[in-house]
């Protein structure tokens, strides 16, 4: 055993003095902070030492006893020993002695502390070997050491994948561009953005052309077209064109702030295993510390007692130590935040954004997906097909429309005032009432105008005429009388029948579609994309009810999302378990009441995402049952005086390593 000590010692002196060989060289970004290089001079230096005191002959100290005064050699050689024991292990003391001076004793601080300078003192009262006790302290730190680093890298990793955070924006004054603080643009300036420049502010193209890359926001790696009058969202990065944006929000508002905002409050909803285990971690180490007691001192009482053999206390003492340091919580203190954390940034780094932990675990157990249709599983971009039985001249209609919805954001009222194709004078409208899930009620040039579905014409007592088309049927009351409908269509998003396909595949077992929009209309897009259940004609509501309903019918641990635009579903966005929204096209209220957006309005994403918070869950659980397995076995070994110290560190600081190393798997995603 001694033997292997020594080797492995040598190993890491060696490792260690090329590290920083080629650190203080320059040849390595190490990407260190200077607590890890301090760190790792410390190991280097301890490491020396304890070889080099391995190595020096036993007579050397001898030949020094009695020639100061009686045992001198045997003092010297202690504090040489003790000296090296507070070069690689003054930290922990000082924390451990810090936190039991706070109230808070058990900790891994503390159970290395008491485990090492027990073990000293016993090496001090048989005379025996120090190189125990400071070898325990040396290989924790090492894995201490790798932790951080392996903590840090990732966190690195994150924050590269998440670097869209612009630093100054161009702002064109007498003819010279100037650079300012994002922060101080105002609404409606004028932005210029370089190639190769992050687009700051969101805001509308006024000049220029050029494509975006925007795979740092959507995961998407096809460059998106822009060109003068096109809206653009802050965080893509400019490729080819110069572009002039006049800015429609200022920077706290804007894209790129909104996720900044969400990645970084991310960690601090906690997820339930997280919870677990720093309440574990409370009940556990007070645990093992009390157990580690009972081990030293029971067994040799009753030797002593009721047998009547020597009590051995030696033994037993060690016993205990060892004890210690096996039981050490952190490769699960460590590893379980840290799954998480890589986990939101994988699943960010493909534009999904999940807002916290508990979302992630939460959309790991989704059983049931509902969708809204409109703008979720279809574009949400109406054309017009047709005009009947109107009164006026088509054109005139579509124009009444136009102006009625004028205000409103629903994808319905974008469409018809795309298909009117003029400026809107505002002035010609006035009350406009929205009255969501059935239309809008306007005056527009002093005559009232009603533009919405059967429900909103039953509403206002006015007699319509069914339409025998397949399409979202606008019917339209001028001056209290019918004056026809206008039908538009809808077309389902490319990927939404793959998406319902991969959720089925992912292990979903039911999808549900409720609407607004007629019967008819919604049972030919249910039908076209495989969906198993849909519900039509409900109000805003309705809808809620349903997902209530829903919520109702579902067994136990399963859980229910629900994936909207946010256009009238906001409140059942809030009322599922968890609520997904479109990021590019949803509102801001759906962004805000939902726990994960999708930031390129892609509902295969969600199957992704699913897939995603699965193999984190599962990576939690490997480490948990990994760390809890390895420990308890080493446990009951040590109990029997099966292992020793040297076996108990590497266990500990094996079992950290392997931990830390599988959470950072949950980075990388595949690609579906
Ligand atoms: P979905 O559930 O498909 O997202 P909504 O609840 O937003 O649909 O709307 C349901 C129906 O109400 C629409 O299909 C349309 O007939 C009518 N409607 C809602 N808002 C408007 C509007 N602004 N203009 C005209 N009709 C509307
Ligand atoms: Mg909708």
């Amino acid at each position: 055993m001694q033997d292997i000590i020594v080797n492995a010692l040598l190993a890491v002196v060696v490792a260690a003095a090329a590290v920083l060989r080629f650190i203080i060289g320059g040849k390595l970004d190490s990407g260190m902070t200077k607590k890890q290089k301090v760190m790792l001079i410390r190991i280097l230096i301890s490491a020396a030492i304890l070889l080099g005191l391995q190595f020096l002959p036993a007579e050397l100290f001898s030949r020094l006893d009695g020639a100061l005064f009686p045992s001198a050699g045997r003092w010297i050689r202690l504090a040489l020993y003790l000296a090296d024991y507070f070069i690689i292990g003054y930290d922990i003391l000082r924390k451990a002695v810090r936190n039991i001076l706070n109230g808070q004793v058990f900790d891994e601080c503390f159970l290395m502390a008491v485990a090492t300078i027990g073990a000293m003192a016993l090496a001090i009262y048989e005379n025996g070997d120090y190189l125990e006790a400071i070898a325990v302290m040396l290989f924790y730190q090492i894995g201490e050491w790798f932790q951080s680093y392996a903590v840090g890298r990732s966190r690195r990793n994150i924050s590269e994948l998440m670097d869209i955070r612009p630093d100054y924006a161009n702002v064109e004054r007498d003819g010279r561009l100037e650079q300012v603080d994002p922060d101080e643009v105002e609404i409606g300036s004028v932005i210029v953005v370089q190639p190769g420049e992050k687009v700051p502010i969101d805001g509308v193209v006024t000049e220029g052309a050029s494509s975006l890359n925007t795979s740092a926001l959507t995961g998407e790696s096809l460059p998106r077209e822009v060109n003068a009058g096109d809206e653009i969202i802050s965080g893509c990065i400019n490729m080819t064109g110069v572009l002039k944006i006049r800015t429609t929000r200022e920077f706290g508002e804007s894209t790129v702030s909104k996720i900044l905002d969400l990645v970084e409050n991310a960690s601090s909803r906690k997820s339930r295993s997280e919870d677990f285990i720093s309440k574990f971690a409370k009940i556990y180490t007070p645990v093992v510390c009390y157990s580690a007691l009972a081990l030293a001192v029971l067994p040799p009482l009753v030797r002593m007692l009721a047998l009547g053999l020597p009590a051995d206390w030696g033994t037993w003492i060690y016993r205990a130590l060892t004890f210690l340091v096996i039981s050490c919580p952190c490769a699960l203190v460590i590893s379980i935040p840290l799954s998480f954390f890589a986990g939101i940034g994988g699943a960010s780094h493909e534009g999904v954004l999940v807002k916290g932990s508990n979302f992630l675990e939460i959309l790991s157990q989704v059983k049931t997906v509902v969708f809204d249709k409109t703008g979720t599983l279809t574009q949400g971009v109406f054309e017009v097909e047709a005009v009947h039985h109107n009164n006026m001249d088509g054109a005139k209609l579509i124009e009444y429309a136009a102006l009625a919805e004028s205000a409103s954001s629903h994808p319905i009222s974008k469409s018809l005032q795309r298909a009117y194709g003029k400026e809107i004078d505002r002035a010609r409208v006035s009350d406009i009432q929205e009255i969501s899930g059935s239309g809008i009620l306007a005056r527009v040039d002093g005559v009232e105008v009603a533009a919405g579905n059967d429900k909103l014409m039953k509403r206002l007592g006015v007699a319509w005429i069914d339409c025998h088309h397949t399409g979202t049927i606008i019917h339209m009351a001028v001056g209290g009388e019918y004056a026809g409908h206008i039908v538009i269509s809808d077309i389902v998003k490319p990927n939404s029948r793959r998406a319902i396909a991969e959720l089925k595949a992912a292990g979903v077992d039911k999808t549900v579609m409720l609407t607004g929009d007629a019967k008819k209309v919604a049972d030919q897009v249910a039908a076209a994309l495989g969906i198993d259940e849909v519900y039509s004609e409900l109000l805003p509501a309705d809808k809620v009810d349903k997902v209530e309903e829903l919520l109702g019918g579902k067994s136990g641990k399963a859980k229910l999302a629900f994936v909207g635009d946010g256009i009238n579903d906001a409140p059942v966005l809030s009322r599922a378990d968890i609520g997904v929204a479109m990021g590019a096209m949803g509102s801001d209220a759906a962004i805000e009441a939902a726990d994960v957006v999708l930031m390129d309005d892609d509902p295969m994403k969600i199957a992704k995402a699913i897939k995603i918070s699965r193999k984190c869950l599962g990576i939690v659980y490997q480490n948990i049952v990994m760390a809890i397995g390895v420990k308890a076995a080493c446990l009951i070994l040590t109990a029997f005086g099966v292992t020793n110290m040297y076996l108990a560190i590497f266990a500990d600081v094996g079992v950290m390593i392997l931990a830390v190393l599988n959470a950072i798997r949950c980075l990388f995603v595949k690609k579906l």
